[in-house]
C-alpha cells in the first residue's frame, strides 16, 4: 500500500470519470471502477495525510462540456454511498441509528440513466440541467422539453424544484442501436450512456428522435413545503403531474430492505428499463435533515449496487486481433451465452500474461463477466472441469494479417506488429479517426470503413476526403442509396471545421487519448504550434510527461506523418483550437465569482447570468466574502448593501454592457 498505487488509482480514476462523464463512453465496467474506488477509499482510510480535495473520493463525477451554459444549482447535487452486501447496508443501517431513533426507510430501484434538475416558476418549467460536478449543471432545458413526461407546466405557484433520472427505455435502447447498425454508427454501450449522449446534445431534434423518459424521485425543498416524509413528498409530484416510480416501497426495518432487494433482483430482467441497483432512503424528512451529509453523499441514504453478472461457458477458441496502434489482443471465443441481458460470444482475454498467469485453455469452461456494459471479459477458467483434451494457450509469433513478426516492447505485456502497412492497422486507424470521440463522422462506422476499405475507396485517412469521387460506385452497395451517400458526405464535410482536439486525438498518436488532446490543443491553439514546441517545453505543461512529449517527438520527426498533415491542410481541414479562449482570457469576469442582482432594463437576468457563465465566471446566488463583482439593476436590495460592507466591487446594467461589449 504505497503513495505511489494511490496516485496510480487515482490517475486510472480520474480516466475513467472524464471517459464516462464527459464523453459518456466509458471503458470498463462500473464493477471495476467500483473495486478500484473501494481500494482508493481503504488507502486514504489508513493514511487520512494522503487525502487531497481534488480525489476521486471527495468529488461528484462531471465537469460541464463546452458549449453548454452552465447552472448554479441552488442545492448541492450529490452522489450516494455505495452498498455491495448486507454487511454493508446493517451497517450503513446501524450508522443511521447512532443519530436517529424508530427509522423507517423508502426503498426505490436505481434508475440506470442520469440524473436532472428541474426547476419550475410561476407553475412554468424555466430549466432542466445535468448534476455536473454537483454545483455546476449543464442547462438541457432545449432537450428536457422533447421529455414527454416531463411537464412543461405544473399546478402549483411558488418556486419548485424536483430531481430524477432521465433514462432510455430497453425498447428504446435496442431500436436506437438496430439503427445505428445500419448506419455503421457507433453503438452505444449501454442504455445509461445512450441517455446521457441524447441529453448532452446542443441540438435537441435529436434528443427528440431518442424516446426518453424521467422517473422524479426527489424534492429538495420538501421540508421547507410542509412535508414530513419523504413517500408524502414521492405522492405530491405524482400529484403534480410528474412520474415516479411505482415499485417504490417502505420498510420497517433493514431485514425487510434485503427482502426487498432479493425481490427486485429477480424482477429486475423483466423491466422494461435498466436498473443498477436499488436506492434506500430514511423516510422522515427531518431525520434526514438531522443525519446530514458529508462532502459527497448524503448520509440518510445509500445506494445498493448489483454484482457483476457472471455466467459460465466454454472457450471454443483463441483469436487474435489487432488495434490501430498495432497492438495484438488475444480473444476468447466463446459458445454463445447470455449475460447481463445480452448474448456473448467473443470476450477479451487482454494479454499473453494474463492468459498464462490465469493458465486459460482453449476447451476450458470459464467464467465470463459482463458488467452490464462495456466488453465482455474471461475471470478464470475452471481446472477443475478439465478432461485432459484442452490445449494450453500459445501465443502468436507473426501478425495474423500480414505475417510481419510481432515485437513485444520493454515494459509492455502487449506484443505490437510494426509493419506500416498492414491492411488491419489500416483500417483499425481509418475507424478510430472517423469515431465518434474523434472526428465523430456519422456513417462511417466500422463495418462501412471495412467494406470501403476492401473496395479500395480508402486506404488511409486523407481518402475519407475524397470519397465523393467513388460516389457512383458507393451507391451500387446494397443499402446504400442516394440519401446515406449525401447524408455522408456532408458528415466528412462538416468534420472539416472540427476543433483541433478532435483532429488531434483522431490521428491515433500514442498516449494522446481524448483528454490529452484537449490538454495539448488548449496550451498550444495550433497544430504548428503544438508541433514546433520542444520536448522540454512539452513536459512544463501539467499532466504532460515524458511519454506524451516523446510520442509526439515520434510522430512529427516522421516525414510520412508531417505530409499527412499537409494533406488534410490543402483539404480544408481545420488545425485551430475552436473554443473561443480569447475572448475568455480578455474577460474580467473569467475565473471570477459574480452576483446579479435588482431590476435590470436591457437584458434578462437570466440571459446577464448565462453570458456570464461563458465568459468564464462563477455566478452565484448571494454575496459573500468571495464575491469578485457585484451587477447590480434597480431597486437592489440587501445583496448590494452587503457588497458595500464586503467592499465587493459594484457594476451597474451599464458598466456591465460596456465591459463585455453589448
Ligand atoms: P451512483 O450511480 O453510484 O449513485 C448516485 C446516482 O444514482 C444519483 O446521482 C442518481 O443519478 C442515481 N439514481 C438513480 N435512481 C435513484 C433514486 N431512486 N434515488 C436517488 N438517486 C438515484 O453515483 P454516481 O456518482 O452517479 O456514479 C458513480 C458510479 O458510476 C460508480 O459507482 C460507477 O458504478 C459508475 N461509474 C463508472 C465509470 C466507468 O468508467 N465505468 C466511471 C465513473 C462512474
Amino acid at each position: 500500500m504505497t503513495l505511489q498505487r494511490l496516485n496510480e488509482i487515482k490517475k486510472l480514476l480520474n480516466e475513467y470519470n472524464y471517459q464516462y462523464y464527459v464523453l459518456d463512453n466509458p471503458t470498463v465496467s462500473d464493477q471495476e471502477y467500483d473495486r478500484l474506488m473501494q481500494e482508493l477509499q481503504s488507502i486514504e482510510l489508513s493514511h487520512p495525510e494522503w487525502i487531497t480535495p481534488d480525489s476521486p473520493s471527495q468529488r461528484v463525477g462531471g465537469e460541464v462540456l463546452d458549449g453548454f451554459t452552465k447552472v448554479e444549482h441552488q442545492r448541492m447535487m450529490l452522489s450516494l454511498g455505495n452498498a455491495f452486501n448486507d454487511d454493508d447496508l446493517r451497517a450503513f443501517d446501524s450508522r443511521v441509528h447512532e443519530q436517529v431513533k424508530n427509522v423507517e426507510y423508502v426503498c426505490e430501484l436505481k434508475i440506470d440513466g442520469l440524473s436532472v434538475s428541474l426547476v419550475y416558476e410561476d407553475g412554468q418549467l424555466q430549466y432542466g440541467a445535468t448534476r455536473g460536478d454537483g454545483t455546476i449543471g449543464e442547462d438541457i432545458t432545449h432537450n428536457v422539453k422533447t421529455i414527454k413526461s416531463i411537464p412543461l407546466s405544473i399546478d402549483y405557484e411558488d418556486d419548485f424544484e424536483v430531481r430524477g433520472e432521465i433514462f432510455m427505455p430497453k425498447k428504446s435502447f435496442d431500436e436506437l442501436n438496430e439503427q445505428r447498425k445500419k448506419e455503421g454508427v457507433e453503438l452505444f454501450a449501454n442504455p445509461r450512456n445512450a441517455a446521457a449522449g441524447s441529453v448532452r446534445q446542443l441540438d435537441s431534434s435529436i434528443a427528440a428522435k431518442r424516446k426518453l423518459d424521467a422517473f422524479l424521485y426527489h424534492v429538495p425543498m420538501a421540508l421547507d413545503m410542509g412535508v414530513q416524509t419523504h413517500q408524502e413528498a414521492l405522492e405530491f409530484i405524482n400529484r403534480l403531474g410528474f412520474k415516479t416510480n411505482p415499485n417504490n416501497r417502505i420498510c420497517q426495518n433493514i431485514d425487510e430492505v434485503i427482502e426487498y432487494i432479493q425481490e427486485i433482483t429477480e424482477k429486475r430482467e423483466s423491466l422494461p428499463y435498466e436498473i443498477d441497483g436499488v436506492v434506500i432512503k430514511v423516510n422522515d424528512l427531518e431525520r434526514q435533515e438531522r443525519l446530514g451529509f458529508t462532502a459527497k453523499v448524503p448520509k440518510w441514504a445509500i445506494a445498493y449496487k448489483f454484482p457483476a453478472e457472471e455466467v459460465i461457458t466454454k472457450l471454443d477458441d483463441i483469436i487474435f486481433t489487432i488495434g490501430r496502434t498495432g497492438q495484438i489482443t488475444p480473444n476468447a471465443v466463446l459458445e454463445p451465452v447470455r449475460v447481463a441481458g445480452s448474448t456473448v460470444q467473443r470476450a477479451t482475454l487482454h494479454n499473453e500474461d494474463n492468459v498464462k498467469t490465469k493458465d486459460i485453455r482453449i476447451g476450458d469452461y470459464v467464467v465470463v463477466r459482463k458488467a452490464g456494459d462495456v466488453i465482455p471479459e474471461v475471470v478464470k477458467s475452471l481446472k477443475e472441469r478439465r478432461n485432459g483434451s484442452e490445449v494450453p494457450f500459445k501465443m502468436i509469433t507473426v501478425c495474423p494479417h500480414c505475417g510481419s513478426p510481432l515485437v513485444r516492447k520493454d515494459n509492455e505485456a502487449a506484443y505490437y506488429c510494426l509493419n506500416e502497412h498492414c491492411d488491419y492497422k489500416k483500417i483499425e486507424k481509418i475507424i478510430h479517426f472517423a469515431s465518434r470521440d474523434a472526428m465523430n463522422i456519422e456513417g462511417l462506422g466500422e463495418k462501412i470503413v471495412e467494406q470501403f476499405y476492401n473496395l479500395g475507396f480508402i486506404s488511409s485517412i486523407e481518402d475519407i476526403y475524397h470519397l465523393h469521387v467513388h460516389k457512383k460506385e458507393i451507391m451500387e452497395i446494397e443499402g446504400f442509396g442516394q440519401k446515406s451517400m449525401d447524408n455522408l458526405i456532408e458528415a466528412i464535410e462538416k468534420s472539416k471545421q472540427n476543433s483541433l482536439e478532435k483532429l488531434l486525438f483522431g490521428l491515433g498518436i500514442k498516449g494522446i487519448g481524448a483528454k490529452m488532446a484537449d490538454i495539448l490543443s488548449k496550451n498550444f491553439k495550433t497544430m504548428d504550434c503544438l508541433l514546433e514546441t520542444n520536448q522540454f517545453e512539452l513536459t512544463k505543461i501539467k499532466d504532460v510527461g515524458e511519454t506524451i512529449a516523446s510520442s509526439l517527438y515520434q510522430f512529427k520527426t516522421n516525414p510520412a506523418n508531417i505530409e499527412l498533415l499537409d494533406h488534410l491542410k490543402e483539404l480544408g481541414l481545420n488545425m485551430t483550437y475552436l473554443k473561443d479562449t480569447s475572448v475568455l482570457e480578455e474577460s474580467i469576469f473569467n475565473g471570477k465569482t459574480v452576483c446579479v442582482t435588482g431590476t435590470l432594463e436591457i437584458m434578462k437576468r437570466k440571459e446577464v447570468k448565462e453570458y456570464l457563465a461563458r465568459l468564464g465566471a462563477n455566478v452565484t446566488g448571494s454575496v459573500s466574502k468571495k464575491t469578485d463583482y457585484l451587477i447590480c439593476g434597480r431597486d437592489a436590495g440587501s445583496k448590494l448593501e452587503k457588497a458595500r460592507n464586503l467592499g465587493v466591487t459594484v457594476l451597474s446594467e451599464e458598466d456591465f454592457l460596456k465591459e463585455v461589449n453589448v
